[in-house]
């Protein structure tokens, strides 16, 4: 009888091949399936950093404005480059707001668009000081704050990779889309090429969104 239950013990110890076989399989379609999904949590949870840096970002010039009597900054320099310029960074005490997390931050960026963030020495954001033909985007420096009647649709910033002349998109598997932040402090995620929402080729007539 002992001897019996010894037998028992043995024989249900340990995998055979066939168990391990099904275990690692399982475990595969389960990573399968997990993955993408982990993935696109990743993504989106960039996404939202990085819009809340655009929020953050235009607030922070709203309140600097009001000491620059409600004049939009239009300093010499680089322009549209938020880093690179002394008299705009003074605005933001925690520079990493000017870091986009999808941004990777490579030395080297078709057309050298000066906005680019390597190293936190520039920036991933672009300040619409001037115009950004490539996006559609009216510059605002030098004008009044009260020149623009919809906030929400004016733009104050983007990310470089909204031009599809950069060759650029750390956002999305969509091409070509950045960030936009508005007047009003309200931002999303604008894909180029979305019909009557961004210019891509010329600068959009007055009406259009963004100006
Ligand atoms: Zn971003």
């Amino acid at each position: 009888m002992p001897r019996r239950c010894q037998r028992s013990v043995d024989r249900r110890s340990g995998f055979t091949l066939i168990e391990l076989l099904i275990v690692l399989s399982l475990i595969g379609t389960l990573m399968a399936l997990l993955l993408p999904a982990a993935m696109d949590a990743h993504r989106k949870g960039r996404m939202t950093k990085c819009m809340g840096n655009a929020r953050q970002i235009v607030s922070l010039f709203n309140i600097a404005v009001q000491d620059l009597r409600m004049v939009y900054p239009s300093p010499a320099g680089n322009d549209n480059a938020f880093a690179q310029d002394a008299t705009l960074k003074l605005f933001f005490k925690d520079i990493n707001l000017l870091k986009c997390p999808s941004d990777s931050g490579a030395p080297s960026y078709p057309g050298g668009n000066p906005c680019f963030n390597a190293g936190l020495s520039l920036a991933s954001y672009c300040y619409a000081k001037s115009d950004i033909s490539g996006v559609g985007v009216m510059g605002v420096g030098g004008k009044r704050a009260s020149a623009f009647r919809s906030p929400s649709q004016k733009a104050l910033l983007v990310e470089p990779t909204l031009d599809p002349a950069n060759g650029c998109s750390w956002h999305s598997k969509v091409p070509s889309s950045g960030m936009v932040g508005f007047l009003d402090s309200h931002a999303l995620l604008a894909p180029t090429n979305c019909p009557g929402v961004i210019a891509t080729a010329a600068m959009p007539p007055r009406d259009r969104l963004y100006y």
